[in-house]
């Protein structure tokens, strides 16, 4: 009987949140691991990454990666999972964008350590120490992984075959992107296995979407009762979604939550917070700029909003300490 195909599931700068998407695959997991042998999966069984080290280049089918990269340890294995892999696949909005973990490039290393080991309220820490990548302890070398400057999405760090966006993904999607590799019948590389046509088509609210957004108030979720079928933009309140990838399943729609855009972009954009800003700059309705400057204000972190998922691959990418 020909070996099965050999996968490799690893978590970088992650929640593990992807790893229980995979699990909540029902049955079709049962399926999926009758089909496939799993060679790495650190959140659910037990491998050691020597037996990785010692495989042939391309021995593993797929590599499904998930997280961002933020030190040392996280790069090296991406690059080792690269090197084993005929094709690695960028699991869910950390690995492809970033992720909620790179909201930190909004300030540098240096700020981060200051609070984390400093300044916050709770740390007592009178030796100013900070984490040491090598520390020597009766004779022996103690080492961690560096903290890099900023946080990357995984195509910084190692070319990428295919991306599944979410946070986490969808099991429909999964299901399919994991049967298209068994079964051969993946898309060209570099392609997004999720829909390509902007949330708004899908959402259940689209037809109360008035042709001509007006907005003279920035409402946030929480301050109003939000109208359960009306667009979130009508109402006034933030909704990402014009500007976001479908394939979700809606989910936070439906909860009455409008969109913060965990799906990234549609095919052909890069950066979907820039293109959401510069669309939201035309629904102002002001009668001058003191009006519209009012209004601007009544938006609380806008950046922060607009790039949760995705700002190290935005343009902007990290603070600049310059
Ligand atoms: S802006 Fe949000 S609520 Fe309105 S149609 Fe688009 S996704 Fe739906
Ligand atoms: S509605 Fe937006 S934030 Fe919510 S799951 Fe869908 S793409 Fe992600």
């Amino acid at each position: 009987m020909a070996d099965k195909p050999k996968v490799a599931i690893y978590w970088l700068a992650s929640c593990a949140g992807c790893d229980e998407a995979i699990v909540d695959l029902n049955e079709a997991i049962l399926m999926v691991a009758d089909a496939v042998d799993i060679v790495l999966w650190p959140v659910a069984l037990d491998f050691k990454y020597e037996s990785i080290r010692k495989m042939e280049k391309g021995e593993i089918t797929l590599a499904i990666i998930h997280g961002a990269v933020r030190n040392s340890e996280q790069e090296e294995m991406a690059k080792l999972l690269r090197e084993k892999s005929q094709l690695v696949l960028a699991f869910g909005a950390c690995a492809c964008f970033g992720g909620t973990a790179g909201l930190a490039n909004f300030r540098s290393k240096e700020d981060i350590f200051n609070w984390v080991y400093q300044d916050a309220p709770t740390v007592v820490n009178p030796n100013m120490n900070r984490p040491q990548t090598e520390t020597s302890v009766n004779g022996n070398t103690l080492t961690l992984p560096e903290f890099f400057e900023r946080v990357h999405p995984l195509n910084d760090i190692i070319s990428v075959d295919y991306y599944l966006p979410g946070c986490p993904p969808p099991p429909d999607l999964i299901a399919n992107a994991v049967f298209a590799v068994l079964e051969d019948k993946l898309p060209p590389r570099g392609t997004t296995l999720a829909p390509s046509k902007p949330l708004c088509d899908a959402c259940p609210r689209n037809r109360s979407k008035p042709l001509r957004l007006e907005i003279s108030e920035f409402k946030r979720i929480h301050e109003v009762e939000a109208n359960e079928d009306q667009c979130f933009l009508a109402q006034g309140i933030l909704c990402i979604g014009p500007a976001i990838r479908s394939g979700c399943g809606e989910t936070c729609i439906r909860t009455n939550t409008p969109c913060r855009g965990c799906f990234g972009p549609v095919d052909g954009v890069d950066d979907a917070g820039a293109k959401f800003i510069s669309s939201l700059a035309s629904l102002i309705s002001a009668d001058n700029e003191e009006e519209s400057q009012k209004t601007i204000d009544g938006i609380a972190d806008l950046a922060g909003y607009c790039y949760r998922f995705s700002l190290p691959s935005a343009s902007l990418k990290h603070k600049n300490k310059e």
